[in-house]
């Protein structure tokens, strides 16, 4: 049988891995969690189902966007672990947007999968079969991580030309990355809508030049990460933003001519 992938057998076996031991964590505190919150705090579920899930993506989203927005403006493909696991991937998405399309369930989500274990391993220390706060922060951090190992998935619908019945109704409803939104992070000038789990927080981010302010930031203190180009935009903007800093607060000084 043909071989799907087109990367080493060894990355195939480790996304594998991540795979396998993502999805049995999961289930495991899932069934455990689901068994405590039903027999001890079954009246809280309706506020902890009705908020969390919304934290849950909001924050993922979050998350999703800062890891973009550093795969596509820093750092280059020779790095260790960053370069191939984050920068790769994120680039070759802007030279080809639908070869995404072409990757299957385990290269789309192995190592996202395998990126969160040291985020689901803690969760097994939580006090969440006998505490309410246990049971909150569980609950929370269950829909935060399904929602990031979805995120390729989602974005990859969100680049489909005719993707299946439901999901067309959840980006319609805006539920999951739309097809139209993120559209605009594929059209110059390429710095906009770096979130694509639901890209809810996109016009915020967006707006307020957020991203822009996190370029200067982190060529600044984490210049390991910054690449010349990076480096050369984040310097313009900090001169920028001392020249119009410079001009609003001018105060003549002492031998300046009065
Ligand atoms: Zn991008
Ligand atoms: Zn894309």
């Amino acid at each position: 049988m043909a071989k799907k992938y087109t990367y080493p057998t060894y990355v195939r076996v480790v996304e594998w891995v991540g795979m396998l031991a993502f999805g049995s964590l999961y289930a495991f505190i899932a069934w455990r969690l689901g068994e405590a919150l039903w027999e001890q705090n079954r009246d809280h579920m309706w506020w902890m189902l009705s908020i969390l899930p919304l934290l849950g993506l909001i924050s993922a989203d979050f998350i999703s966007g800062t890891f973009h927005f550093l795969a596509d403006n820093f750092g280059d493909e020779e790095m260790w672990f960053w370069g191939q696991a984050f920068v790769r991937p994120f680039r070759e998405h802007h030279v080809d947007p639908q070869a995404i399309c072409r990757h299957d369930f385990v290269e789309r989500n192995g190592n996202l999968a395998l990126a969160l274990l040291p985020l689901i391993s803690p969760l097994l220390l939580l006090p969440y079969r006998t505490t309410l706060w246990g049971q909150v922060v569980t609950v929370y951090a269950l829909f935060f991580l399904v929602a990031m190992v979805m995120t390729q998935t989602i974005h990859s619908w969100a680049h489909m030309d005719d993707p299946p019945r439901l999901i067309r109704k959840l980006q319609d409803w805006h539920l999951v990355l739309p097809r139209d939104h993120h559209h605009c992070h594929h059209t110059p000038p390429y710095r906009e809508a770096y979130c694509i789990t639901v890209g809810w927080l996109n016009p915020l981010l967006d707006r307020s030049s957020f991203w822009q302010h996190a370029e200067v930031w982190v060529a600044h203190y984490m210049p390991w990460l910054a690449h010349p180009a990076a480096e050369q935009a984040a310097r313009e903007a900090a001169q920028r933003a001392i020249n119009s800093a410079a001009a609003i607060n001018h105060v003549p000084s002492e031998d300046s001519p009065a």
